[in-house]
């Protein structure tokens, strides 16, 4: 009996080994050298379920509010590097240039406010400025997402902030400012790189911790499915976080 279980024990572990090096369902990457497939399995390697990819034109749309650009520039790193890869460089990340399309001006107000609590984080390198005219690394734009999607951002790439915002603003317009705001701050975390706080409770894929800032968080306000009711102010894990990345 002792060795059944051993053998048992052993099997077990040789299985959760297996499931732990492949985090990606290998059945679900397709084998390609089309540009498009190859972001959807760069989406598949960082974790995320087959299920959770929308196919649209021009983009897959993960978990609701994060967009993946089909023509984005793939971090040549594992997940196991995941932030390391997908971070915006040192000299973008300080100087994030917003583009408020004109659909979005009249929240220019929820938008300064939201850029006021990244730029406030000390000890951190994070600064958004809002742009009229000219260059610029990020649109934030009116995006009708249907009900139950606030907002949708966009991961890194290529050293760049993730390159355009989507808020659903009619959808959100009757939060309160706070609220808005808060989509607005964020879909901004997404676009330098942050993940939702909390993956693991609402059923997300392996996420990488920042190292020395892992595990749940109640009042994170980078915890995803909380349009409406989450979190107005970035937490003090929120703020570490971003410190330790940038
Ligand atoms: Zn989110």
């Amino acid at each position: 009996m002792f060795f059944l279980l051993a053998v048992l024990f052993v099997i077990a572990i040789a299985s959760c080994k297996k499931s732990a090096d492949a985090p990606a369902t290998p059945q679900s990457v397709i084998e390609t050298t089309d540009p498009a497939k190859k972001v959807y399995n760069y989406i598949i390697g960082l974790g995320f379920p087959a299920h959770s990819i929308v196919d649209q034109p021009g983009e897959y749309i993960v978990e609701g509010d994060i967009r993946f650009p089909k023509d984005m520039v793939i971090p040549n790193v594992s997940t196991e590097q995941y932030y390391t890869g997908s971070l915006v460089s040192a000299t973008n990340v300080a100087n994030i240039r917003l583009f408020v399309d004109a659909s979005m001006t009249s929240m220019l107000s929820e938008i300064n406010s939201a850029i006021s609590q990244w730029n406030s984080i000390s000890g951190c390198n994070i600064h958004w400025t809002v742009v009229t005219s000219g260059a610029y690394d990020v649109l934030i734009t009116n995006y009708n997402l249907g009900n139950g999607v606030c907002g949708q951002g966009t991961f890194p790439s290529g050293g760049k902030a993730g390159n355009l915002i989507r808020i659903n603003k009619n959808y959100i317009a009757g939060n309160s400012f706070a609220q808005r705001a808060r989509t607005i701050c964020h879909e901004m975390g997404h676009n330098v790189s942050f993940r939702h706080t909390n993956w693991a409770s609402i059923g997300e894929s392996t996420a990488i911790d920042v190292p020395g800032v892992g595990g749940p968080d109640a009042s994170s306000l980078m915890n995803g499915g909380q349009c409406g009711s989450g979190a107005t102010v970035l937490s003090d894990k929120d703020k570490q976080a971003a410190a330790v990345l940038y």
